[in-house]
């Protein structure tokens, strides 16, 4: 089911774990663009669940980067980590409903089981999960959870598949496209560390708050396989999508975090002005 499309929502969901560059203002002006044109809202979202990656003064960063370039979003912004009970809670439930099994695998059982396989199957973020913990009992499962043993919760993308039947989304410019949740195999949603993951939060955060217009890099695009599958399983509507190129620089190669040159602070502080970065940004705009 796709959403009431009368008002447009979109979001720009950065990560506070750098500089914004000039790729990030390209997707963020995309997303304010897309709502003003359709006399929408435009909402930010600070996607900060990796802890150890994120850090205040990126965050206060982009806030002051985005005004900088003349970017205006309604208040309160949401902050993912304020809401790791919400992600917690619905991801037990998940696993109560025998959607999500508690992984106790290290990574480094993980490569040891995928590399003796010889040819595991990959998925868009590398080897599928062998499924080893899949097959753990019950009884298991609960004496390893009692031990104190750390584990994340991953998806049982078979029977989650079972449970909602063929799924699609509607892609901007493509229009219907049929998803293919198990690309990912069985992904982990709840992570050792943090009760949650990327793609839980997403799903969740872009329901909770009404986006009915979801832009971001194509990069991401596969990454909506799976979301799609996770607005099925809990119930959420489905908003359009609109996967748009990447911004690359005069050599063709994408912005990355390591370029420092191009981030926006760097060429404020070179004296560039916000009309001259906007210009930037659009330039190299992909077709
Ligand atoms: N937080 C993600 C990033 O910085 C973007 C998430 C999204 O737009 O869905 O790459």
């Amino acid at each position: 089911m796709s959403q009431d499309t009368s008002t447009t929502v979109t979001r720009f969901a950065p990560s506070p774990s750098g500089y914004l560059h000039l790729g990030h203002a390209y997707s963020a002006l995309y997303a304010e663009k897309a709502a003003r044109e359709s006399g929408g809202r435009f909402l930010l979202r600070i996607e900060d669940i990796d802890r150890g990656r994120c850090r205040p003064e990126f965050e206060t960063a982009i806030y002051e980067d985005l005004a900088w370039l003349g970017l205006s979003w309604e208040e309160p912004v949401r902050r993912q980590s304020d809401h790791m009970d919400e992600y917690r809670v619905t991801a037990s439930a998940l696993e109560a409903r025998g959607l999500l099994y508690p992984c106790f695998c290290t990574r480094k059982e993980i490569l040891a089981e995928v590399e003796a396989a010889g040819h595991a199957p990959h998925g868009p973020d590398g080897p599928l999960y062998p499924g080893t913990c899949r097959k753990l009992s019950a009884d298991e499962r609960l004496a390893r959870k009692t031990a104190g043993d750390a584990f994340a919760l991953r998806l049982d993308v078979n029977r989650a598949l079972a449970e909602t039947g063929p799924l699609s989304w509607t892609e901007i410019s493509e229009g219907e496209i049929a998803a293919d949740p198990a690309l990912f195999g069985d992904v982990v949603l709840a992570r050792k560390d943090v009760p949650t993951s990327y793609h839980l939060s997403v799903t969740m955060d872009d329901a909770l708050q009404g986006v009915t217009l979801v832009t971001r890099g194509v990069d991401l695009k596969p990454a909506t396989q799976l979301h799609r599958l996770l607005q099925a399983l809990l119930g959420l509507p489905t908003p359009r999508y609109d996967h748009h190129g990447l911004l690359t620089d005069e050599l063709g190669r994408r912005y990355a975090k390591r370029d420092k040159a191009a981030t926006l602070r760097a060429l404020r502080e070179a004296g560039r002005t916000p009309e001259e970065v906007r210009a930037l940004a659009h330039d190299g705009a992909p077709t």
